[in-house]
């Protein structure tokens, strides 16, 4: 087995048509075929022959500012958007339950009020990039947004912390569908979140801090 092998394109969880009507199935094709594969290919040409085959790619987060900016886009790009199908599945969205439930209350003091401020962090990012739900190192929520492929653990975010839950809000992510209306994209998105996923990671995001 060579090393690159732990990195993997993984199959969209989903077919291409499972999103609609939120998310039309000639975007999810072009998002998921054309775009992911690409940042995928990119970031193995990007690590061969490099230490960073050999590392895992949270470590590659870690040390992000190190490494050349076509690791920093590349590997953005592919751990992102594998992040991001995984969040959404046919007939999600409701609201979640359990803990993740109880934790947003608390933060946000509701549920409507996150998905409102989660909302205008995504409408209101300039140009290119994500949103995103995460916990703190001290176990709290928070949601913030990253220009480009940068995500909330490299170590150059502006705050970083283990992600929940992402919206890439790139135009390739919406404009057949939604042209410039991201706004329109964003209120779609909450019909498709896969809150069971998202408790998932909250969960074990608690656990590992727990182990620190
Ligand atoms: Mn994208």
């Amino acid at each position: 087995m060579t090393t690159l092998t732990k990195f993997e394109l993984k199959p969209l969880p989903y077919a291409y048509d499972a999103l609609e009507p939120f998310i039309d199935k000639l975007t999810m094709e072009i998002h998921y075929s054309k775009h992911h594969k690409a940042y995928y290919d990119n970031f193995m040409n990007a690590i061969k022959g490099t230490e960073m085959e050999s590392m895992g790619i949270e470590d590659i987060f870690r040390k992000i500012s190190k490494y050349p900016m076509a690791v920093r886009n590349n590997s953005g790009g592919y751990f992102n958007h594998t992040f991001y199908w995984e969040n959404m599945k046919a007939h999600g969205g409701g609201m979640p339950t359990g803990k993740l439930s109880e934790a947003i209350a608390k933060t946000f003091s509701s549920f409507e009020e996150f998905k409102k401020q989660f909302s205008e962090v995504g409408k209101t990012r300039f140009g290119s990039g994500w949103a995103w739900l995460c916990l703190d190192e001290k176990g709290n929520l928070f949601i913030c947004s990253t220009p480009n492929q940068d995500n909330p653990l490299m170590d150059i975010a502006e705050k970083k912390g283990t992600p929940l839950l992402a919206i890439d809000v790139w135009e390739h992510a919406y404009y057949l569908k939604y042209q410039n209306k991201r706004a329109d994209y964003i209120d779609a998105f909450w019909n498709v979140v896969n809150w069971e996923e998202v408790a998932k990671r909250y969960e074990n995001a608690l656990k590992s801090l727990g182990k620190k």
